[in-house]
């Protein structure tokens, strides 16, 4: 067991409560973590305020260098950073080869993206004698909470635009996924000044709780799911912290009336089953044009039928298990409330019998389901594809909205005027036709409605970590005319 990492050293290794860390694939114990009391938390805000001011003064352009000597180390340590992902996560090697890219990329973006900003000049009242400069200014501590569906990845959208910036971050893993974060701290980041970057782990209660409540810590950058989101709300609400909150999904895909059917069977199975459907953009609702019904479900059912179960590591697997038992039962619970009510499952729909351990689940479709189902309403997250018809493009809009979240949608179709309706009308942060889930790196990504109020990558996701001064400064030595006495 190591500890937490603060000041680029590992504290509490030897800690009397810790967690044990498991393997999703085989129900195996990979390592003990500390599960982290309230006063590790403080002493890590305290390394990482001590750190600001030295940090926030480090001219852009060396810590644009620092972050580039970051990817440097991380490619360096590529293949133990993807079999850790692989063996606390679950998702196969190509996906977390795929993180690990995203990861690196982010920290080498945001390093460019830091040293070429820093606010703008207005146009003054009187231009001869004033300038009017809108500063933009890192907040200090940031406290960065992490699921665990993508450990390192959504960490790098919190951490890497944060440090450009010049804040320094108190991280706070998934309590199930904390030892690639643990590793990339100590291997990719003990160059930088210590205490710029440090690592609690635990659980939420008491550890992401006490970065929320504490008083130096201006920002909390949270992905995680919509409960946790407004317990986070209402702790920071009385200290008017700066939220940048990314929630839950239950994003729709929308096959076209004028679709082919092979490509976009494919697309479909790919979108809601990355990562064993737990990406809170997987596709978890599905409507389907009426003319290609029958025969766009009979090429999915295929194409599901084909993909291969098994361990992450394994170099055949096509999808890994759900990450745990509370999540693998909460998933089956809305499997079989479904069919209670009338769904017909065409695939899938139990567990592999195939396997002793681990917490597989067969990618399982559906038919006849509605929106009174919890499988149509509420975040599934796991591998399921829930399939409904539609007669008109206006119904399916309508039903692509009917719903609290607002992540992402997709549509397949090249019809140019079902295209312009779709992403003019759908509620939601990312839009993507014909090509599900593709992020880029200058593209803002983040919800609407009650999945969230950030926008993570591209300029906005360096904004979110950056506050505004306005400076009105007049060199003039004269009195004005408007000053007293009137
Ligand atoms: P979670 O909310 O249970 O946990 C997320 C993190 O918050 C963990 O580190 C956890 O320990 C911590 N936490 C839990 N309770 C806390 C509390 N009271 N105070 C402070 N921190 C607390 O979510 P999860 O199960 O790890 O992740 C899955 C959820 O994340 C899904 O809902 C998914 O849609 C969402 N998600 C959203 C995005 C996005 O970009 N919008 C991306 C990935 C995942």
């Amino acid at each position: 067991m190591k500890g937490h990492w603060i000041d680029n050293q590992w504290v509490d290794d030897d800690p009397e409560d810790f967690i044990e860390v498991c393997n999703p694939a085989t129900e195996e114990i990979l390592e003990r973590v500390p599960a982290g009391s309230e006063a590790n938390a403080h002493r890590a805000v305290e390394s990482a305020k001590a750190a600001f001011d030295g940090w926030r003064k480090t001219p852009a352009i060396e810590r644009a260098a620092l972050l580039h000597e970051a990817t440097a180390k991380m490619r360096a340590n590529w293949s133990e950073l993807v079999e850790l992902l692989t063996l606390e996560e679950g998702k196969p090697v190509p996906e977390n080869e795929e993180e690990l890219e995203w990861v690196a990329g982010t920290f080498d973006y945001y390093a460019e993206l830091g040293r070429h900003y820093r606010g703008r000049v207005l146009p003054s009242p009187e231009p001869e004698n004033q300038l009017n400069l809108v500063l933009k200014e890192p907040y200090g501590v940031v406290g960065c909470i992490v699921p665990w569906n993508y450990p390192l990845l959504l960490l790098s959208w919190k951490m890497a635009p944060a440090l450009a910036a010049g804040n320094t971050v108190v991280i706070k893993p998934s309590e199930m996924t904390p030892l690639s974060t643990l590793f990339l701290a100590e291997k990719c980041f003990d160059h930088l000044p210590p205490g710029v970057v440090n690592v609690v782990t635990g659980y939420g209660a008491p550890v992401g709780e006490a970065l929320v409540s504490h008083p130096d810590v201006p920002v909390i950058a949270f992905t995680g799911s919509l409960q946790t989101g407004q317990r986070i709300s209402q702790l920071a609400a009385p200290l008017i912290k700066h939220l940048h909150l990314e929630l839950g999904g239950k994003d729709a895909f929308v096959i076209g009336p004028d679709i082919e059917i092979e490509p976009s069977a494919k697309a479909l199975a790919y979108s809601a089953l990355l990562n064993c459907g737990q990406v809170c953009t997987s596709t978890e609702r599905v409507y389907v044009a009426e003319n290609v019904s029958k025969d766009f479900t009979d090429a999915l059912v295929e194409q599901v039928n084909n993909l291969r179960l098994g361990p992450g590591i394994e170099s055949t697997t096509d999808v890994g298990p759900m990450i745990g038992e509370k999540f693998r039962a909460k998933f089956e619970t809305h499997i079989q409330e479904a069919q209670s009510q009338g769904a017909q499952v065409l695939t899938g729909g139990r567990r592999p019998p195939e396997f002793e351990r681990g917490f597989f689940y067969e990618p399982t479709v559906l038919t006849d389901v509605d929106h009174s189902m919890l499988i149509m309403s509420e975040e599934t997250f796991g591998p399921a594809i829930p399939l409904m018809t539609y007669k008109t493009f206006d119904e399916a809009i309508q039903l692509v909205n009917d719903t609290q979240n607002g992540l992402g949608a997709v549509l397949r179709s090249n019809d140019a005027r079902l295209i312009k309706t779709f992403f003019e009308e759908v509620r939601a942060g990312t839009i993507w036709i014909n090509d599900p889930l593709t992020d880029n790196f200058a593209g803002p990504f983040g919800g609407m409605r009650m999945s969230g109020n950030a926008r993570e990558l591209g300029q906005e996701g360096l904004d979110s970590f950056l506050e505004t001064k306005h400076v009105h400064w007049d060199f003039s030595p004269e009195a004005k005319d408007w000053w007293y006495p009137y």
